[in-house]
């Protein structure tokens, strides 16, 4: 936990997350002194967070007296019990809720974003200076800081957590070391030890022991024969935390190093393994003896070698004019660009679907950057499902002395002892530990060490970097049972779906849970172990909401299962006839926060309407006539409330998950900041109703079994390190900016993206390669410390034209989609679209401008950003910046979520949806995975030019697929995979496909199914004949026609020409 003194100086650097403004907490009602506590209950109630380290025994002994506090609930809610808080003691206990490292003190105006005046042509505008409508990709000094302070490496908030710790454990050199090896030296493998009996592990370095490995190489080695990867041993199980890793059993051996698979829910299994070199190749046998390890060391001299292998396809080089080449969208997925780095380079690089930059091709110098008009920035999915992921249990884990980077493939060896880091360049010592090899066995082989053949890797940290024990997995659920949630009938999906799937939460014996609900008032529910029945307790009183039992509230799951699967299935009619159209959500919120501080965990809320009652109340806001315009519609929240209790709650590593399941509007961009700063998530259900809605009751019975079983961090931090000379300065997603580079994130999931932004600091003139490391330090739902780290290594380049043929379409989209949304809300939202499309015709201006040497006629784009116009174009008709459509408010407030929170991949599909031709699938060109044979039809451009009447069409809008049937469709498409006699007797509400027995029903199934396999969440599929709806939805996606507010791609492409022409 961190000093409070600490955070003053150093919390929000970075305003760009939006650093608090809070002068101190709204709801300091410390415990207070209660007739029904009596006096045992006084200085704490098991939210009093001021013992760090120790928190299994904040709780106090002393607990309600059970005669007079609670009662059983039976079944009716009338006999629990009310809870009115008595009057405030006369001697007030002071508030407890400050002592943790929640920000108390309000920033200074530098910190917020709101507040700064941005220089004229920043991205991040101020209020003050009019706004040029482009974005300066560099960004001012202020806030921004170069990577490679030794100083900066280090956390600069003292006590953040444990994790904070890691960064801090003992360096190379150390004595400590030398202890760690010895002991750990014990430990030769029994089998074929390369070693001679004379060895003395603790001996001081010396030649290498005969019947070792030679020295290594010199660097200036041939050309490396073709690397071996270590392949890792699989393990079925399927909860890879429930997996261990491969650690030798040898009592007498320490060090090992084994492969995990992380869990894989069902639909994920088939997910394309990492292509990327990245990864260890899939194979199910673990190297039992020393390897024929090849690799050559990556060294210093090794660069030369690496920037004569040009990679680049001859396309590539081709220069596009657009407007007589209209159609460049690929008829299979857009691949990401591969860097032009020497193939050992690029072989060991990270997978794109984890770690990728908007530039493969870093500019040597800011101006060179500037001079492009791209914005250079990583897209991270940092915690991704991996079908293989490399785990390291080490004593000794590699790090740079200086900047505390992870040892990665890119560092150099210059010599067996030592090694240069590639970020900082500092020259560090080999501990001796790392001298062995525990893959091939062999001493003496420090590069061919699993961290420095993956660019992804997992380490376990050592039990002595913690402050405190790993926190317990808890699991607190806050459901709105209000008139208006009884309504909808979300209750019986939820407790249903927690009911299925109790089990495979992700957890141990010391998970904990528990449930809070609220209309007009908070109610509790003991699950004490012992008890007959869950006990229900009312809090009336939300003007100073307090938690009645606490130690009785969040229970082991092990120990009270039975009681909270009664409270289950007792839930959804304990509420039926309620009248309590109220909703004290804020009240609520403060009093889950208080329930978990001591612990931290993820609170999961259910809201289905605009809260009422109490602190966090809300107003509508929404004025339908206004629903279209891009100007005054309300992006901002209208109180800080749920972003202070956000930052609260990040404080004590708590994490608030929203699902929002309302018809009517209920001010998500108020709400919504409980998920954002706190490292939630937003999930958003318009119109549930459990009769009127079924496919949305489907949909959130799917999203619910991933939500609960996925994998799932706590108490995480992330860092991004990057080369000396580079700089981060601004970041996109879900989290808080605790200090420079560190952002908190209370949870992590492994469906969670984020974006930074960078610039170039320092000319890289004396480099030729950059890297970038992300390390995520997280305690495992096992309650193991562990750091995934990823490592992307990418070349320098000098020339514009380098530049350019390096971009990576899709992650500029996403990288600018990211700053348009804050754009959006700290300017407007014609000044955000402005400045997407100002984003283009910059950009090719300068290459018109810069690089062709002759001036053509046409729009002249490089073949990598030959998308980047329809990209732009489908931005703006995306539902976060569109106009001129009646989108209600939420709803473009979520689409505004989804792009700070979603990975590339899918913020790409639901910006520029795939359609597909269905009604003639073939086997042609099919993927076979695991028996089941799945077409590939073609991607088709979005213009109803690629429509036809007597064809059916599928749409994957990433959250939704539609298929489209034309009226003239073959009979044999809607009886063999619609099931109906005739195109009239399609209904009107299809959702589903009927499995027939026919070729044609299973190649259409076979090919919703993998693509659903693909995303984390379910997407409802929508069958969509002429007259239906949904038709509408299905033609705003038709990105390159035009509508009534809204160019096609052709008037697009020759307004960018005009502009770029001038
Ligand atoms: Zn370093």
């Amino acid at each position: 936990m961190s000093q409070p003194g600490s955070r003053g100086a150093t919390a929000g650097l970075q305003a760009q997350n939006g650093a608090a403004a809070a002068s101190g907490s709204p709801y300091s009602n410390g415990p207070v002194q209660n007739a029904l506590m009596s006096s045992q209950v006084s200085a704490g109630q098991g939210y009093d967070s001021q013992l760090p380290g120790s928190y299994p025994h904040l709780m106090p002994a002393k607990s309600l007296n059970p005669f007079s506090g609670q009662s059983n609930y039976g079944g009716s809610q009338g006999s629990a019990q009310t809870l009115n808080r008595p009057p405030v003691a006369s001697n007030p206990v002071p508030p407890s809720l400050h002592s943790g490292p929640v920000p108390q003190t309000p920033l200074p105006a530098s910190q917020n974003p709101a507040a700064t005046p941005m220089p004229s042509g920043s991205f991040l505008p101020g209020a003050n200076p009019p706004l040029p409508l482009n974005w300066q990709y560099n960004y001012p000094a202020t806030g921004s800081q170069t990577n490679h302070f030794p100083h900066v490496a280090q956390p600069a908030v003292s006590g953040t957590t444990n994790l904070t710790r890691n960064q801090q454990y003992v360096s190379p050199g150390d004595p400590s070391l030398q202890t760690s090896f010895i002991k750990s030296g014990s430990a030769l493998p029994l089998q074929n030890p390369p070693l001679p009996t004379s060895f003395q592990p603790g001996a001081p370095p010396g030649p290498s022991p005969a019947g070792g490995p030679p020295p290594v190489r010199g660097l200036m080695s041939q050309k490396p024969p073709p690397r071996v990867v270590p392949p890792p041993s699989f393990n079925s199980s399927i909860n890879q935390e429930a997996t261990p890793q491969l650690t030798n059993q040898n009592p007498k051996t320490s060090r090992s190093v084994g492969y995990a698979y992380p869990s894989l829910p069902p639909g994920y299994q088939n997910t394309a393994p990492p292509s990327a070199t990245g990864m260890p190749p899939s194979s199910l046998n673990y190297p039992s003896g020393p390897q024929a390890f090849t690799q050559t060391p990556l060294g210093a001299n090794h660069l030369n070698a690496s920037m004569s292998g040009l990679s680049l396809h001859p396309e590539g080089l081709r220069v596009v004019n657009l407007l007589q080449e209209r159609n460049m969208l690929p008829s299979t997925p857009v691949q990401p660009p591969v860097p032009n780095l020497h193939e050992d380079i690029q072989k060991l690089n990270c997978n794109p679907e984890l770690f990728r930059c908007t530039l493969t091709s870093i500019p040597q110098t800011q101006a060179l950057l500037n001079k492009a008009k791209l914005p250079l920035g990583l897209l991270l999915h940092p915690f991704k499902d991996l079908v293989q992921l490399p785990v390291v249990t080490s004593s000794t884990i590699v790090r740079c002395r200086s900047c505390r980077t992870y040892i990665n493939p890119f560092v150099s060896f210059l010599d067996q002892r030592r090694w240069k880091c590639n970020l900082c360049y500092r020259v560090n010592d080999v501990p001796e530990e790392f001298m062995y090899n525990p893959l091939t066995r062999v001493y003496g082989e420090p590069h061919r060490r699993p961290e420095v053949q993956n660019a992804t890797i997992e380490f376990m940290a050592p039990s002595e970097y913690m402050l405190r024990p790993p926190q317990p997995p808890v699991y607190l659920f806050v459901l709105d049972v209000s008139h208006n949630a009884v309504e909808t009938g979300y209750l019986n999906s939820v407790c249903q779906s927690l009911l299925d799937n109790l089990d495979l939460l992700p957890g141990n014996t010391r998970t904990k849970i528990g449930f809070i609900t609220f209309d007009s008032t908070v109610h509790f529910y003991s699950l004490q172990e012992g008890l007959s029945q869950p006990q229900m307790l009312i809090v009336s009183d939300i003007e100073d909401v307090f938690i009645p039992m606490p130690e009785n509230l969040l229970v082991n799951l092990n120990e009270s299962k039975e009681l909270v699967q009664d409270l289950l299935k007792t839930l959804p009619q304990m509420f039926t006839k309620t009248l309590e159209t109220q909703s004290a959500l804020g009240p609520a919120l403060q009093a889950a926060f208080k329930l978990m501080s001591p612990t931290g965990g993820r609170m999961s809320v259910f809201q289905t309407q605009l809260p009422t009652l109490g602190v966090g109340a809300l107003k509508p806001r929404e004025e339908p006539n206004q629903r279209s315009s891009a100007k005054e519609i309300h992006l901002t929240p209208s109180t800080d409330f749920y972003k202070k209790l956000a930052l609260d709650c990040s404080g004590q590593q708590v994490a608030v998950d929203l699902f929002l399941l309302s018809g009517q509007y209920s001010d998500l961009a108020s709400l919504g900041c409980i998920s954002r700063y706190s490292a939630g998530s937003v999930y958003y259900y318009p119109s549930y109703h459990h009769q009127h809605n079924p496919v949305q009751v489907q949909k959130l019975q799917k999203e619910l079994q991933r939500y609960l079983t996925r994998k799932i961090g706590f108490e995480a931090v992330m860092r991004i390190r990057c080369t000396k000379g580079l700089s981060i300065h601004t970041f996109h997603g879900n989290f808080f900016v605790r200090s420079t580079d560190l952002l908190s994130l209370p949870n992590v999931n492994p469906d969670a993206g984020y974006a930074v932004q960078m610039s170039v600091e320092e000319s890289l003139t004396d480099t030729q390669l950059v890297s970038f490391q992300s390390a995520l330090l997280y305690t495992s739902s096992k309650g193991e410390r562990r750091i995934r780290v990823h490592t992307l290594c990418l070349p320098v380049v000098s020339t514009l034209n380098e530049v350019f043929l390096g971009a990576d379409v899709q992650a500029i989209s996403g990288l600018l989609a990211n700053m348009a949304v804050d754009r959006s809300v700290t300017a407007s939202l014609s000044d955000a679209r402005d400045a997407l499309v100002n984003a283009v015709i910059d950009s090719l201006s300068a290459y018109r401008s810069s690089v062709l040497s002759s001036q053509q006629p046409g729009l002249m784009v490089p073949f990598s950003l030959r998308l980047f116009p329809l990209f732009v174009l489908a931005l703006l008709k995306q539902k976060s910046f569109q106009t001129g459509t009646n989108a209600r408010l939420d709803e473009r407030i979520f689409a505004m979520c989804q792009v700070k929170n979603q990975p590339l991949v899918h913020l790409m599909l639901t910006t520029h949806p795939s359609l597909y031709r269905v009604d003639s699938l073939s086997d042609e060109g099919a993927l076979n995975i695991s028996d089941r044979t799945i077409p590939q039809p073609p991607i088709l451009q979005l213009s109803v030019e690629k429509l036809s009447r007597d064809g059916a069409f599928l749409m994957d809008a990433g959250s939704v697929l539609m298929l489209w049937v034309g009226k003239n469709c073959a009979q044999n498409f809607l009886s063999q995979v619609l099931g109906v006699q005739n195109y009239a007797s399609i209904p009107q509400t299809m959702t589903d496909l009927p499995e027939l027995d026919t070729p044609e029903s299973a190649r259409t199934i076979a090919f919703i199914t993998w693509l659903r396999e693909q995303r984390p969440f379910f997407p409802i599929l929508y069958v969509i004949r002429d007259e239906s709806p949904m038709k509408a939805a299905f033609l705003q996606n038709m990105v390159e026609d035009r509508t009534e507010s809204a160019l096609s791609y052709y008037e697009f492409l020759l307004h960018i020409q005009q502009q770029v022409n001038k």
